[in-house]
């Protein structure tokens, strides 16, 4: 009787304290939001252990996956729209239309955002976007534009075909206006990044971060976020481009010049039609990307074999189902860390998720073994 008394007291002792632990997380919990542009930002930090055990430092994801509608292009795409709003360009609820051109998560972000608002969504993108993307914007309600994939310096390019759709509208005059949201040239896409994405990283990390990583699409994430790590820390930040392959901002950041091979300027690049990871790489300076590009310190190379091992590794070891622009950021985190002091602090930006790259990078990722070891990898 002793006995079973003793366990019940440590059952009970047991059940108060997981009563505990639970209420005090529950005290975490945000109040309501007004709406999903409230959604917005915020996101959360999580350490990876798997990959801070191998190299004895913390490596932290900086999660924009956990915006409403997928990735970090969220916080562009509304600062977009809100910086045309206070210029009188949209009003809201006035069915107003936001053109983009994109193949990529903006385009979710925008049409999300256009929903949300009263807004409508007008996307031209290339017509071997890939089915899921395609199938998204559809079910999201966006006017879909698909044009052939062409040159930037090509007038019907999907960029440009944009634009021209927007000047249309405008000059028309049905009553709506448009806007063309114009990421890679639009300075409300770095500035919003500097304004919350870099000080909720600081912030999550009390100011203690030594290395910062991420890939250049547009250059706002990694332009914004390195310019206020810097001003804040100074040069005990290390701020890290991680580039794919057949991409030109390597030797741009590290030799000074752009075009390491066949491309000329304006072209597409390569890998968006050849190779798996999507979204970062490109082989021209946009606006984004100069505005911030002193920021930026140095700069490291993965391949797609790399990138995609990686994921299957993050996937399987701590349960992080990440697309392929977090994944590369992943492998230049470990390369990173294995150059710094033991103990070291770094944070890398997961972008989206796996979800949005089902039908090309994961397709290959699945194939990859579970047992996949990171000394094969980096
Ligand atoms: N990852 C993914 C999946 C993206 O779609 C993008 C944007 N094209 C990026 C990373 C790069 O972000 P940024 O445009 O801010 O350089």
């Amino acid at each position: 009787r002793t006995a079973i008394t003793g366990v019940s007291v440590i059952v009970s002792v047991a059940s108060l304290f997981y009563a505990y632990k639970t209420s005090s997380r529950l005290t975490d919990l945000a109040p309501p939001k007004n709406g999903v542009e409230e959604l917005i930002g915020n996101t959360p930090m999580v350490l990876l252990p798997s990959l801070s055990k191998f190299t004895g430092c913390k490596i932290y994801a900086k999660l924009e996956l956990a915006n409403p509608a997928g990735s970090a292009k969220d916080r562009v795409a509304l600062n977009i729209v809100r910086t045309a709003e206070t210029q009188g360009l949209l009003t809201r609820g006035h069915r107003d239309v936001v053109f983009e051109g994109t193949s990529g998560s903006t385009g979710i972000s925008i049409a999300t955002i256009c929903n949300a608002l009263g807004y409508q969504s007008h996307i031209s993108l290339p017509d071997d976007t890939s089915p899921e993307k395609l199938a998204l914007l559809e079910c999201l309600g966006a006017h879909v534009k698909k044009v052939k994939p062409a040159s930037i310096v090509d007038p019907d390019q999907y960029v440009n075909a944009a634009k021209k759709a927007c000047k249309l509208l405008n000059e028309e005059g049905h009553g709506n206006k448009g806007i063309f949201a114009d990421q890679f040239e639009n300075e409300a896409n770095w500035t919003i990044h500097y304004q919350n994405t870099g000080p909720e990283i600081y912030q999550q990390l009390g100011g203690r971060i030594n290395a910062f990583i991420a890939g250049c699409g547009t250059g706002g994430t990694i332009g914004g976020v390195s310019r206020y790590l810097k001003e804040r820390l100074g040069d005990s930040v290390h701020t890290i481009l991680a580039d794919p392959q057949g991409s030109g901002f390597y030797n741009r950041i590290n030799y000074g010049v752009m075009y390491d091979h066949v491309e000329k300027e304006g072209s597409r690049r390569r890998h968006q039609v050849d190779t798996i990871v999507e979204g970062i790489g490109l082989n021209r300076i946009t606006r984004n990307f100069k505005c911030c590009e002193e920021y930026i310190d140095s700069s490291i190379r993965v391949t797609d074999e790399q990138a995609i091992k990686m994921a299957k590794y993050l996937c399987v070891n701590d349960g992080l189902f990440i697309g392929s622009s977090t994944a590369v950021n992943a492998v230049a985190a470990v390369r990173v860390a294995q150059e710094m002091p033991a103990g070291s602090t770094l944070v890398l930006i997961a972008c989206d998720s796996g979800s949005r790259h089902l039908s090309k990078f994961w397709k290959e990722a699945s194939a990859v073994r579970n047992d996949i070891q990171l000394c094969d990898i980096v």
